[in-house]
């Protein structure tokens, strides 16, 4: 929020407690000592608390601002609202937020109920909370109940991480002063580890009474001192993060000096396909926080089971002893993978689950007794992690070339960028022609080759390069052929991304051995699973003494909080038929994608399901790229990202990749922005 005005949000632990009452007295009292004073009643359900508040304040600020939604019905807000066909729109209500913030040193934003009242789906009264950045005042009437509702109204503040600047008690009721009354403030200031910012005693005739008059009856009672304290301000402490970034942080494929002379953007929160940063500025996540998120961030039932499992058990090892989500998990995905996969390896990243695939790979041969089948084929401009293990299957010069001397030696297979097939040679026949020849070396090299790895259909990293139909089958075929064990990297294709569950499906592949980690847990932990069929499992299985055992684990392997988020994720892809739902989406995105051709840079457009690459070129007749200097992928990032999205480009290709529970909304406005972004840029 771009002003100055301190933010007050006034609820209450329960309905009735007098939240209009407090708003009316604090908002009177600063206005005496000079202060302007707004004031916002978002929802209305019955009762004119606005109007009231309006006149008696003297607000000259439009009723329509102070109170956008009213409903007749005193019922909760998203059932008065639906009840009366109104739909609740959010940034409706955000437009008269920064109407009032405009003009006010100072604005009360008061609740109806408490934190957990409904607005609409997935969204409740405390997420209004966030998104306003306010310091929350709770208002507590007294008596028997209040310590336990004014507890729980805390302890959910606090796992929202709100800023939190005291309890009013207010007595609503004439009746006599009990134990209770009289020992609530303390009690709840103990137990909640809270400041008690008042204690108004019961006031008659509240509406016709003069204002001046209740506060000066209620003075003493009001400590407006620590209303107003400063606290650090917002500000101040989101450029103190930045700083600390700074001073303190390395981040991964960064130049550090370029890093050092920019203003980092630091994310605080997120929700749903947003992602916000420490003063609330909203920022549509278009490469699902790289590539990883599936259901939108705060997913309830990701959520949920987390914090389920969190009072169950959080880690414990699989070395010598298991745990029940790990299990659970492995079932799963034995179950949703491709038919001949049987067992489940995990570890924490995708690197990690090609490393132990190939580790895997080739000490079968050696177990089996098949001592020269030692080499590893891959594609040469593969991606496969970033360990010296995953660095030794990829072929991006530009990530892995200074490795080169410390990294093992595979057999890169050429393939086809097929946006620059060769001179004379048409796609896709140039791709099978290549597939041809991979045949040929396999068949020559089929006594030392133990294995073959790959990403399937989408070759993410290399630019969003997708292959057309056929070639996974046929690459599954040669390997079989020739007896070389063949490993698919579905670590970014996994869990939806290309529009099935894995891409294998497209072409009904089956490899020996799958990898699967980003979307795996819905973008919530790091885990990795490295999922074999019997055959690999059988030629582990020997002797003790024999010292065959797959020698390898990580000391978080199956750890039980990531298998409990990624069993929620793929409980989510089947309560909300997510797969179904994705379909016209990506038809929708596929259609508005077209409209990239106008740009005159736009040389080439890949998409496969919710994976997008638009190429930037410098010349589309020639493909000549943009010079690597002019950083024209970053640069369109950056333009992209002041109209409040998020992207990370793979050199001169913008990619989108968004959640798959990204609204049709949503999709325009990634598209829209990242339109311009190009056009302004590439201009
Ligand atoms: C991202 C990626 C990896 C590496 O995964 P990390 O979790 O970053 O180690 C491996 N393979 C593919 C295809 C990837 O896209």
């Amino acid at each position: 929020m771009k002003n100055k005005t301190k933010v007050f949000f006034v609820t209450g632990t329960d309905t009735s407690v007098g939240k209009t009452v407090v708003t009316y007295l604090l908002s009177r009292r600063l206005q005496q000592e000079g202060f302007r004073v707004g004031i916002m009643k978002p929802f209305q359900c019955g009762g004119d608390d606005a109007a009231f508040l309006k006149k008696k304040l003297e607000l000259e600020d439009d009723i329509t601002d102070i109170n956008p939604y009213f409903a007749k019905e005193p019922l909760s807000p998203h059932l008065a609202f639906q009840r009366q066909n109104m739909k609740i729109n959010l940034s409706v209500l955000l437009d008269c937020f920064q109407r009032l913030c405009e003009e006010k040193d100072i604005l009360f934003v008061e609740g109806a109920g408490g934190l957990m009242v409904p607005l609409k789906k997935n969204y409740y009264m405390i997420d209004l909370i966030s998104d306003l950045n306010a310091h929350v005042i709770v208002v507590a009437r007294t008596g028997l109940g209040t310590i336990n509702h004014s507890l729980l109204t805390l302890q959910q503040l606090r796992q929202y991480a709100l800023p939190i600047k005291g309890i009013i008690f207010n007595r609503s009721s004439r009746v006599k002063q009990g134990v209770a009354e009289k020992t609530n403030p303390d009690e709840v200031a103990e137990h909640g580890q809270v400041t008690v910012l008042g204690n108004i005693p019961y006031l008659r005739n509240v509406r016709t009474r003069k204002a001046d008059d209740l506060v000066k009856e209620t003075r003493r009672h009001i400590d407006i001192e620590k209303i107003l304290e400063e606290s650090k301000t917002l500000k101040a402490i989101c450029r103190r993060r930045k700083r600390w970034d700074q001073e303190y942080l390395w981040h991964p494929f960064t130049q550090m000096q370029e890093w050092l002379m920019e203003d980092p953007l630091v994310i605080d929160r997120a929700q749903g396909s947003y992602l916000i940063d420490g003063m609330g500025r909203r920022y549509l996540d278009g490469v699902s926080s790289l590539w990883v998120n599936v259901h939108g961030h705060r997913h309830p039932v990701i959520d949920q089971m987390l914090q389920q499992q969190i009072k169950r058990l959080s880690h414990s090892t699989l070395l010598g002893l298991s745990n029940t989500p790990a299990i659970e998990l492995a079932r799963e995905l034995v179950r949703i993978t491709p038919v001949d996969l049987k067992k489940v390896f995990y570890s924490d990243n995708g690197s990690t689950a090609v490393e132990i695939a190939i580790k895997m790979a080739y000490q079968f041969w050696q177990n089996i007794g098949q001592k020269k089948k030692t080499g590893i084929a891959h594609l040469a401009n593969s991606y496969h992690g970033d360990t010296l293990g995953g660095v030794s299957v990829s072929g991006i010069d530009l990530f892995h070339k200074v490795y080169q001397k410390i990294i093992f030696k595979t057999f890169q297979v050429d393939f086809p960028d097929c946006y620059r097939a060769p001179k004379g040679k048409s796609y896709p026949d140039y791709a099978f022609e290549c597939l041809d020849q991979m045949d040929a070396f396999f068949k020559e090299n089929a006594r030392t080759l133990a294995a073959f790895v790959v990403e399937p259909i989408v070759q993410g990293a290399a630019g969003m390069i997708v292959w057309p139909q056929g070639v996974l089958t046929r690459m599954e075929e040669i390997c079989r052929k020739h007896h070389v064990i063949f490993i698919v990297d579905e670590v970014a294709t996994g869990f939806g991304r290309t529009g099935k569950m894995f891409a294998c499906e497209h072409e009904n592949a089956v490899p020996d051995i799958l990898c699967v980690a980003k979307g795996l847990t819905g973008g919530y932990l790091p885990l990795a699973a490295t999922i074999t069929n019997q055959k690999i499992f059988d030629g582990f299985l020997f002797d003790y003494k024999d010292r065959k055992t797959f020698f390898h684990g990580h000391t978080y392997t199956g750890n039980p909080l990531c298998c409990a988020a990624a069993l929620a994720n793929i409980a989510v892809f089947k309560k909300e038929k997510v797969l179904q739902r994705l379909q016209p989406k990506i038809a929708y995105l596929e259609k508005r994608l077209k409209k990239f051709l106008n740009l005159k840079h736009v040389g080439d457009i890949r998409q496969k399901g919710f994976m997008v690459g638009i190429e930037l070129v410098g010349n589309r007749q020639t493909k000549e790229p943009f010079p690597w200097e002019r950083k024209i992928g970053a640069r369109v990032c950056q333009a992209v990202r002041k109209k409040g999205v998020i992207l990370r480009p793979l050199g001169n290709v913008i990619v989108l990749m968004p959640p798959l529970s990204i609204s049709t909304q949503e999709i325009d406005q990634l598209l829209d922005s990242t339109y311009q972004a190009i056009q302004s840029e590439t201009e």
